[in-house]
């Protein structure tokens, strides 16, 4: 990623432009182009050496507007406040673009877990979550998993919590394990939403699952569940990468396979797999992916994968993003003029929100749902959101991620001149 890349930057220019189209009222556009909240904290841990170190962290809340704010926790080398603040806007527009009653937030610490025993994962965890406790609550902000981050990551952040007010409090988090709370069907939510957009945005291009080839880039939580459900449905999944290299199989990977090896190998890495040719290295890995002559590229890792320098030589003739900002807009306008059809990250990786949106429903109402209902209702507010998508994107004749965005922004506009400014 380039040195001088602001994700940040991104964010408010992708605003200005639909704000611009929809001749968005100043004072809400203004409003919109700041954070409501941001705060920093130190979380200095005792490593399993003896030795202190202090990490860096922080919580975001973009934009309250539609409700209290939401919006995952990375743990990665490259976080900064810049990204987790474009990160919080980005769940500002998610959430309003499914109709979830949310506003958006994201949290990080700059740190490589890769690198950091369990223990000491742990007490960061504990500590970040006891730091940002004063912002966070069941009512006020919901974090949840995102880059490295996992159920048991959501157990400690609840456990802390709780013990900080002095009761249990299961709806302080969601993507928790199902024993304290979490809900049937969290864990592949976002791999499931991707899935579903990428067979419906395949079907208004007449493209056929069973002849229809994929290639994914990350195979973590949502690289690896979307490979799952669309290996399910007859996609050929034909080269996904990792943080260690890539697979390539012009004939389709073995997805089941695949998956059991990932579970088994000490890395959770796709490297050592026989189904496929292994391109060590993470850079040459995905060069190689993002110009695969496939249907349909999901970029499913992080922020700014599609650039100028490479959207030339992407050949897929549909882009899911599985990732949150993926695509940079010099990378759109190139592939716009290329013909490429964009699902945008804040419909087509909304999945995972969406069900956390069903998990915090069912621990306020402590009533809990069967994985068919939770699944139903997914697909259900997917597809719709999918429609409404592709309604606004007809009706304004712009690409889809204008329409989400223009979507979007007008209903958290709505919310804002609604209720007015306080005082
Ligand atoms: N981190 C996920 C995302 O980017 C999920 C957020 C949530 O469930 O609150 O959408």
């Amino acid at each position: 990623m380039s040195a001088n890349f602001s994700f940040w930057n991104m964010a408010c220019q992708q605003l200005d432009r639909v704000a611009q189209r929809m001749n968005l009222d100043p004072s809400v556009h203004a409003k919109m182009r700041h954070c409501e909240r941001a705060l920093i904290v130190s979380v200095p841990i005792r490593m399993d050496d003896g030795k202190v170190k202090v990490f860096e962290g922080y919580r975001v809340q973009h934009n309250s507007e539609r409700g209290p704010t939401k919006g995952g926790i990375r743990f990665h080398p490259g976080v900064t406040l810049d990204e987790v603040k474009a990160l919080a806007m980005l769940m500002t527009w998610k959430c309003a673009v499914i109709g979830l009653p949310y506003g958006g937030a994201k949290g990080g610490v700059i740190c490589d877990p890769a690198a950091m025993s369990l223990g000491e994962i742990e007490r960061m965890t504990r500590r970040f979550t006891s730091e940002i406790a004063i912002i966070i609550g069941p009512a006020k902000d919901i974090p949840a998993p995102d880059v490295n981050t996992n159920p048991q990551t959501m157990a400690w952040m609840m456990d802390t919590y709780s013990m900080t007010v002095g009761y249990s409090v299961p709806g302080v988090v969601t993507g928790k394990p199902i024993e304290i709370g979490g809900s049937q069907g969290r864990g592949e939510a976002t791999g499931r939403g991707v899935a579903t957009v990428m067979i419906a945005a395949a079907e208004r291009l007449g493209l056929l699952p069973a002849q229809s080839t994929v290639a994914i880039q990350g195979f973590g939580n949502v690289g690896s569940s979307a490979a799952k459900f669309l290996y399910g449905k007859g996609f050929k999944v034909v080269g996904v990468t990792d943080v260690g290299g890539g697979l390539f199989n012009p004939r389709g990977l073995d997805v089941p396979a695949l998956l059991a090896h990932v579970q088994k190998s000490p890395h959770k890495q796709i490297k050592g797999f026989g189904g496929g040719e292994y391109v060590e290295g993470h850079d040459v890995a995905n060069a190689r992916l993002l110009a695969l002559p496939v249907d349909i590229l999901a970029p499913c890792a992080l922020e700014n994968q599609i650039t100028a320098e490479n959207a030339g030589a992407v050949q897929a003739k549909i882009i899911v993003e599985g990732a949150n900002g993926p695509t940079s807009p010099e990378a759109d306008e190139i592939l716009a003029k290329a013909g490429t059809t964009i699902v945008p990250d804040i419909l087509a990786n909304a999945g995972g929100v969406t069900v956390s949106y069903f998990e915090w429903v069912q621990d306020l109402q402590a009533n809990f749902w069967d994985e068919e209902d939770v699944n139903r209702s997914l697909d259900r507010l997917m597809m719709r959101s999918f429609h409404d998508v592709y309604d606004v994107a007809a009706r304004e004749k712009c690409d889809l991620r204008m329409a989400a965005q223009i979507l979007a922004i007008s209903r958290v506009a709505k919310a804002a001149t609604l209720r007015g400014i306080y005082p």
